[in-house]
């Protein structure tokens, strides 16, 4: 009788460390899919991970115009050579052909020594590519997005992300109307959303008439340039039109505005800087 008493106690013991050995596995492994995280590099380049699915935003560029913070040299040699954690990178996508956001050399050498990787970017830096990079890369590996002002967004998916673009102009339009600047809306692991905006003009005009395309998918994070801080206009289209929970200021010069620092505002100034991006 008493044996089998502890016996049954033993399988009940047993029993509960199994179950609980599976609930904290289980919230761990949910803890590490609620979150993905943004670590800034200079300008507007960011590396988003979000599980093993990485993308990077305008990471090769050359120019820095006095003002802006350049990615530093070993985190691109880092790039370069894949070390961690910029291994193992899905995809790169370009905002726009300016020297402080694409270098076609550079990225035409990265892809020549990732093959896994896709580049996303305009018809206007493909071409900038195009004489730098053999057939089969430019075949498997560029994805040139043609989009003019007004056009329907671009859409595609790939097995671990849907990649959305817009074309939003460049900041002082209508001047420089004739640069693609493309708005990113990507999304990992059908999970995890973020929106670069290159270079982005704060008009809400180029934004409201897209407001089917926004309301469309919440971004968990996105990336303005920080001058749509600046003006009503520009917080207008932050905070009701974009349809993001949270926005970081980018393309912050090193000497940063008294004005940024003063409000009360989110961005990126320090490289390595990181943001956690929690997912709900
Ligand atoms: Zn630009
Ligand atoms: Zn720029």
């Amino acid at each position: 009788m008493r044996k089998g008493y502890f016996a049954w106690l033993l399988i009940f013991w047993l029993f509960s460390i199994n179950c609980f050995a599976h609930i904290t596995k289980g919230a761990s492994h949910q803890q590490i899919e609620s979150t993905a995280t943004a670590q800034y590099l200079g300008n507007e380049a960011i590396l988003f991970t979000h599980q093993k699915t990485k993308i990077l935003f305008d990471p090769f560029f050359h120019k820095n115009f006095g003002i802006y913070q350049l990615v530093p040299e070993e985190i691109k040699k880092a790039i370069m050579s894949g070390t961690t954690p910029y291994n193992d990178i899905d995809a790169i996508f370009i905002s726009h052909a300016h020297d402080d956001h694409f270098n076609a050399q550079e990225v035409a050498d990265y892809l020549k020594r990732h093959s896994a990787t896709k580049l996303f970017c305009s018809k206007q830096a493909a071409e900038l590519l195009r004489p730098l990079v053999n057939r089969k890369i430019a075949e498997q590996q560029v994805v040139s997005i043609t989009l003019n002002y007004q056009d329907k967004p671009w859409y595609k998916k790939f097995d671990k992300l849907i990649v959305e673009a817009v074309r939003i102009p460049h900041a002082g339009w209508p001047s420089r109307a004739e640069v693609e600047n493309l708005v990113f809306r990507v999304t990992l692991n059908e999970t995890a959303t973020v929106m670069h905006m290159g270079d982005a003009d704060p008009d809400d005009e180029h934004f409201i008439f897209h407001q089917n395309y926004w309301q469309k998918r919440f971004s968990h994070i996105n990336f303005p340039p920080y001058w749509f801080y600046f003006s009503a206009e520009g917080r207008d289209i932050l905070n009701t039109r974009v349809n993001a929970k949270n926005h970081v200021g980018i393309h912050v010069p090193v000497k940063v505005p008294s004005q940024l620092k003063k409000g009360n505002y989110q961005y990126f100034s320090e490289v390595t800087e990181q943001r956690k991006v929690i997912l709900e």
